[in-house]
């Protein structure tokens, strides 16, 4: 006889979201698709306790339709930590667009793309993340007003990268203080991986205070750009995680914090700007506490880039930006100071302190 019970294993297929791993109570996802365009966007709504869920559109080729909607679910619900451990009154969300967006990208899909944001009435704003320009949020803002990160001309806050490079050498520092007993970064070794938008602006900030600074980048021409510009070196071997250094600065993928490079790492601090850089929060981040690890979470400290287009929806200027980016050394200071007297990891600190700010504002609010 043939049963029509569905068997575990293919029950778990049959999950595609809730049962995702990376599905950590989000409120809604949206799927987007549009034929005449070729778009096909997933907006995850991960929470809105703090208020509108904001965060950037990532346009990537994916592998799979199950590699995005991972990606999107694991982004937005990191943007709800970012904003609520920054102190802003934003939820956390995200978007993903499947495609190339050398190739695939055209305005427009960017407004098709933006009818989408709008339809969801405010509870979702957007940004820019890889692969988007300023010029795309510009598009954007042709087709809704739920949109951050258009360009200065249009009255936005502009390019996030250096403030969120800025917040992240802020982070660093403070890294420095809990690890060393001083922030001098002065003839620290830092290795930068990926020098991007963000990773270029950190180098200059880590150069102009005297700390050695090494470089890789997959992309020859920057690598040569940026060491003839700020003098730094370039790295050369085979084992950038192996190599002996102060300070890691993962400033390109996520993820890079794993099984395979965890035990090699030389450093005794990681500060970087890229999301996402435990492969495993719980595991990796346990692992970094044990080896003696500062690690200053990389959600709390990259948060520069959403101060600055939370300013676009305040209304603040510059010199509020700075101050609230300075003030992630404050609050990384905390973080370490929490991890030790909870027995915690920072990364586990991080998140119970943002919980805790999103937990008083629905009691509040159900009160
Ligand atoms: P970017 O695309 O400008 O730079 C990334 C750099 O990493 C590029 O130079 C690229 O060649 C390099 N790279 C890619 N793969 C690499 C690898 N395997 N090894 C070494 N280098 C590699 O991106 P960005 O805007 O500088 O952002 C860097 C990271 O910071 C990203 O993970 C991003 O999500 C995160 N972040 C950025 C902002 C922001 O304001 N731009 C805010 C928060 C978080």
């Amino acid at each position: 006889m043939i049963s029509d019970v569905v068997k575990p294993d293919t029950l778990k297929k049959l999950d595609p979201v809730f049962g995702q791993h990376s599905f950590n109570d989000h409120e809604q996802v949206v799927f987007c698709q549009d034929k005449d365009t070729g778009l096909k966007a997933i907006i995850g709504i991960h929470n809105t306790v703090l208020g509108p869920a904001l965060g950037g559109t990532r346009m990537w080729q994916y592998a799979n339709e199950w590699e995005a909607l991972n990606d999107v679910l694991r982004l937005s619900r990191g943007m709800t930590y970012k904003s609520a451990i920054t102190g802003l009154n934003l939820g956390g969300g995200k978007a993903v667009i499947i495609g190339d967006a050398k190739t695939q990208k055209n305005p427009e899909l960017m407004k098709r793309f933006g009818e989408f944001v709008h339809s969801l009435g405010g509870k979702y704003i957007t940004a820019e993340d890889v692969g988007m320009e300023t010029a795309d949020m510009d598009l954007v803002r042709e087709v809704t007003p739920h949109v951050t990160g258009i360009s200065e001309a249009k009255g936005g806050a502009g390019n996030p990268s250096p403030i969120t490079a800025y917040g992240v050498y802020m982070g660093m520092k403070a890294a420095a203080k809990y690890q060393y007993g001083s922030d001098d970064l002065e003839g620290k070794k830092v290795v930068v991986q990926g020098i991007g938008h963000v990773g270029e602006s950190l180098v200059e900030h880590l150069t102009k205070e005297g700390a050695n600074v090494i470089i890789a980048d997959i992309n020859e021409e920057r690598l040569q750009a940026v060491s003839q510009k700020y003098g730094a070196t370039i790295f050369t071997g085979n084992d950038l995680y192996g190599t002996s250094m102060d300070i890691y600065a993962p400033c390109a993928l996520g993820a890079t914090i794993n099984d395979d490079t965890i035990h090699k790492l030389q450093a005794s601090i990681v500060a970087g700007a890229a999301n996402n850089q435990l492969a495993d929060e719980v595991k990796h981040g346990a692992l970094l506490k044990d080896r003696g690890i500062a690690y200053a979470p990389d959600f709390l400290i990259n948060a520069g880039g959403i101060i600055n287009v939370y300013a676009e929806l305040e209304g603040y200027g510059k010199d509020e930006i700075i101050a609230k980016t300075e003030n992630i050394y404050n609050t990384t200071l905390e973080i370490f100071a929490h991890s030790e007297t909870k027995g915690t990891t920072t990364h586990e600190a991080a998140l119970n302190i943002a919980q805790g700010r999103i937990d008083a504002r629905k009691k509040e609010q159900n009160s």
